[in-house]
């Protein structure tokens, strides 16, 4: 006796795919461009839907539409999965050699329906094809970044459809030698359509999280970096500075900061233009965070100046840190920019009485220092 009835089963589960379908869609409509691939997931969905809605309907609807079309359509909204998930990696989509193979595919299809009619061997050719699909998108789903929740669950679901596949693989051999081989294969294809249709309702949840997950990433990046160089902003500094500073209280290790002002800045926007001040200010951004370590923060404060914090770093440590940035800038390895030099001023704490107050009080120490390095002669440390 069956529980639910294989068709109404088969019906709410796509239906939910169609809600799905259209959460992806109005995701796709209002998430930044850079998060690509979410309208191929919703017309991946409506196209397996679809499909296996009139596979179901296999005896009732003419065989060009149940059987290839149904095939057709299932194949095609498989590849699109993939397809979306190249784009959502940042991947120019790859659609051949895939298509020549699903048409390959639709063509044995073809034969085997109308042809010499076969149909244990027309389902191990989809099986397989699903196999080959799904492991693919299982490839993939790992290896999409942020590699959370979203990844890992899409992941298993695609093994998952590998798996029910390879698993429709097995039972075609046992269903052929069954007596009541007809009821079997039907229970078994319907069984079978009810898995696809449910993978597919998963893939689509674990791709709206992913989405997700892809938008918080981007916009805690917006909300704590300088959108020219990358370096943190501001607030990001004196948030991540006032964990250091607590945890610097309690434990009695040093925290450092450095402070940072190109020379002579002004002459080089007004000699080569303000672009170049830009990318000089980017080269300077990008080659001071290279020396850094990994706690280490590096944001940029104004025009061309950046404060560093160095946790757990003491004055001699983040003097030589200071100094080998000086020396990297100095060495000009980019002949595009024009030749620029630092100016460095560095201050420590450690907790003892007498100490700077806060965290600002300790960048005022260092802003001292980088202005007695400005009055020395520029291009130097002074800690
Ligand atoms: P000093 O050696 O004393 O630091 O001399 P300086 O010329 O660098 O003096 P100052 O630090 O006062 O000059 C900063 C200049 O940077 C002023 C401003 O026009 C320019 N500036 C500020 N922000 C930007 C920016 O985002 N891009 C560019 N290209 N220039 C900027
Ligand atoms: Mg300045
Ligand atoms: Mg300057």
């Amino acid at each position: 006796m069956e529980l639910v009835d294989p068709r109404t089963f088969l019906l709410v589960a796509n239906l939910l795919g169609m809600l799905c379908a259209l959460v992806l869609w109005v995701q796709a409509r209002s998430f930044p461009d850079d998060i690509a691939g979410l309208r191929d997931w919703a017309l991946a969905v409506v196209l397996i839907g679809c499909a296996s809605g009139l596979a179901s309907f296999r005896g009732v609807l003419h065989d060009g539409i149940a059987i290839v079309l149904a095939s057709g359509m299932l194949l095609f909204g498989q590849l699109l999965l993939i397809i979306g998930l190249q784009r959502f990696s940042g991947r120019q989509p790859v659609w051949r050699p895939t298509v020549d193979l699903i048409g390959a595919v639709l063509l044995l299809i073809v034969w085997l329906t109308f042809g010499a009619y076969n149909y244990p061997a027309r389902i191990f050719i989809m099986a397989l094809a699903h196999v080959g699909l799904f492991a693919y998108g299982a490839l993939l789903a790992w290896r999409v970044t942020p590699a959370g929740f979203g990844s890992r669950f899409l992941t298993v679901v695609f093994l998952l459809g590998v798996a029910v596949a390879a698993w429709r693989l097995a039972t075609l051999s046992l269903a052929t030698g069954a007596a009541d081989a007809v009821f079997d294969r039907n229970l078994i294809q319907q069984i079978y359509l009810g898995m696809f249709s449910l993978g597919v309702l998963g893939l689509s949840i674990g791709f709206i999280l992913l989405a997700n997950e892809r938008l918080r990433v981007e916009l805690e990046f917006m909300a704590t970096r300088d959108p020219m160089t990358g370096a943190f902003n501001r607030r990001a500094f004196f948030s991540q500075a006032a964990v250091e500073w607590a945890r610097r209280a309690r434990s009695d290790r040093p925290l450092a900061v450095i402070t940072a002002d190109i020379d002579f800045f002004k002459k080089v926007n007004d000699k080569y233009g303000h672009h170049t001040g830009d990318l000089v200010i980017k080269d300077f951004a990008r080659r001071a965070a290279q020396l850094l370590r990994l706690p280490d923060i590096l944001a940029r404060f104004g025009g061309e100046e950046f404060v560093i914090l160095l946790p757990d770093t003491g004055l001699a440590e983040a003097a030589s840190v200071a100094e080998r940035i000086r020396k990297e800038i100095e060495a000009r390895p980019d002949k595009k920019l024009p030749r620029y030099t630092v100016s460095l001023g560095v201050a420590v704490t450690q907790g003892k009485a007498g100490q700077p107050a806060d965290i600002e009080a300790l960048i005022a120490v260092a802003d001292a220092a980088l202005y007695r390095a400005k009055q020395g002669g520029r291009n130097r440390v002074v800690a």
